[in-house]
């Protein structure tokens, strides 16, 4: 049985012209000879869309909230109606998801009542983005001649209860999957299940956080010991740098997981690694696919980074940052300083991205958020403080950086013309960072992919689609 999971985004079902694409890319599957199990997210957006109704029903805005229901209702309902043809067919998932939107708004009119909204009841909300796109997603399959199979994957996914952010447990989830999903695929049949969503052992929905889907389509992959776990999504996969930057960027054919962890720090969204790793654990090869350009070959995240010609992989950029500088010579030699700094960007949620230190001051580079004069003044009762926003970090990850030299020689004087602020290589062997102003962020990354990418490896980048775009 050669099991993969397919996972699909938001994008890949966020209407019926998207679900019908998703619904060919499986029969594609099925068509060499794979048994596919498949992962939906919500449609695109509705995530989204259903944590705003729960605020503002928790707001005591009834109307307001199930006016947004209302919305996302018909443009469910249209989808389901747009892609099953059947009569009889389409009469039940219509109900089915009618019964859905009157459950959840149920739930928005109790909330509009009581007017707290915990982690529990959020996660019941949202769980409606998935559960309503899976019963689409399947019935769309069964209309297009895929013997698809809805599976309920809260009966799958069991997670301790840690709402909004619940853990799964391994164990469990390995009983359900052999259980419920192994016997339909022995009956050859497709399992379509929503990711994202699971419940802890008493049965209460819970969500694994949000982008929870690609964690799911790993659970299930690593449970059923799949032979690969797909990710379509809506880009060619990872790129040497944005190309909305620099239009020469080349897609990596593949990469280590430790390398594309590191570029998702770092702002790259194709998918948040962490979520991936229990398929790392177990070796299974991870696709990142693109659903509009399924012939692609999308970049194959795999545990060790086969070798590379080129030092780097990628290259990525993130904006809208802040630095802070504090400075204080009572540091010097003082232990517990760190910690109290650190505490205070605890207290205010704030996540940090770089740190460098002196013997007296410490920088640190955080998003440019609205909580930054109050840390700020914390920060003023230990030491001098200084922060200053718009600026970019510029991060190049290739594990074929370890142990070479002249590579800080080689990158700094690819951007001898502007001005770094604060380095870091050191932490982690496969990436060396910068900051730099925001305005010289473009510049620095197109003059970097220009002295490291001008004789890529093929082994490893799309040269070809480079070169067929040069020779039209
Ligand atoms: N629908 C969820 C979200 O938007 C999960 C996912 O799409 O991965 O966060
Ligand atoms: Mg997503």
């Amino acid at each position: 049985m050669s099991l993969v999971v397919m996972k699909f985004g938001g994008t890949s079902v966020e209407d019926a012209a998207a679900i019908g694409r998703t619904a060919a890319i499986v029969k594609g599957r099925i068509a060499l000879g794979k048994s596919p199990v498949v992962v939906v997210s919500a449609m695109a957006k509705v995530t989204d869309q259903l944590l705003r109704t729960a605020a503002a029903a928790a707001q005591g805005d009834r109307t307001g909230a199930l006016a947004v229901s209302s919305r996302l209702r018909a443009r469910h309902r249209d989808t389901a109606a747009e892609l099953v043809k059947k009569h009889d067919d389409c009469a039940v998932l219509v109900d089915l998801v009618d019964r859905k939107f009157d459950a959840l708004d149920e739930i928005l009119r109790g909330l509009s009542a009581i007017l707290e909204l915990t982690p529990r009841i959020s996660d019941l909300i949202v769980s409606h983005g998935e559960r309503i796109s899976s019963l689409i997603v399947a019935a769309a399959f069964h209309d297009k001649g895929i013997d698809a199979a809805h599976v309920d994957a809260r009966e799958v996914i069991i997670t301790d209860s840690e709402f909004q952010k619940a853990a799964p447990l391994d164990d469990f989830i390995e009983k359900r999957a052999r259980e419920k999903l192994i016997p339909l695929v022995q009956q050859c049949k497709v399992p379509v299940m929503g990711g994202f969503i699971g419940s802890n052992e008493a049965g209460i929905t819970t969500t694994l956080g949000r982008g929870g889907s690609d964690y799911t389509g790993a659970l299930v992959g690593s449970a059923l010991n799949a032979e690969a776990i797909e990710i379509w999504t809506d880009v060619d996969g990872i790129m040497t740098t944005d190309p909305r930057i620099c239009p020469d960027a080349l897609r990596v054919k593949v990469i280590s997981f430790e390398e594309a962890a590191e570029l998702a720090y770092f702002g790259a969204k194709v998918l948040h690694p962490a979520t991936i790793l229990p398929a790392v654990k177990k070796n299974i090869p991870v696709l990142v696919l693109n659903s509009r350009n399924a012939m692609n070959e999308g970049t194959r995240i795999t545990s060790l980074a086969p070798h590379c010609k080129s030092p780097f992989k990628s290259i990525a950029v993130k904006k809208k940052l802040s630095i802070i500088d504090v400075v204080a010579s009572r540091m010097l030699m003082s232990h517990g300083y760190l910690c109290q700094i650190f505490a205070i960007f605890d207290k205010h949620k704030c996540v940090v991205d770089m740190v460098s230190t002196s013997e007296v001051s410490v920088s640190l580079t955080v998003d440019s958020n609205a909580s930054l004069p109050d840390i700020a003044a914390d920060l003023s009762k230990l030491a001098d403080v200084k922060y200053e926003g718009k600026k970019a970090l510029i991060c190049l990850v290739g594990e074929d950086i370890r142990g070479k030299n002249g590579m800080a020689a080689q990158v700094f004087n690819a951007v001898r013309h502007i001005n770094v602020r604060m380095i870091s290589q050191g932490a982690s062997e496969i990436n060396m960072s910068f900051m730099i102003e925001e305005d010289d962020a473009d510049e620095a990354v197109r003059s970097l992919h220009a002295a490291f990418f001008q004789d890529p490896d093929p082994s490893i980048f799309d040269v070809e689609a480079r070169n067929a775009v040069h020779s039209s």
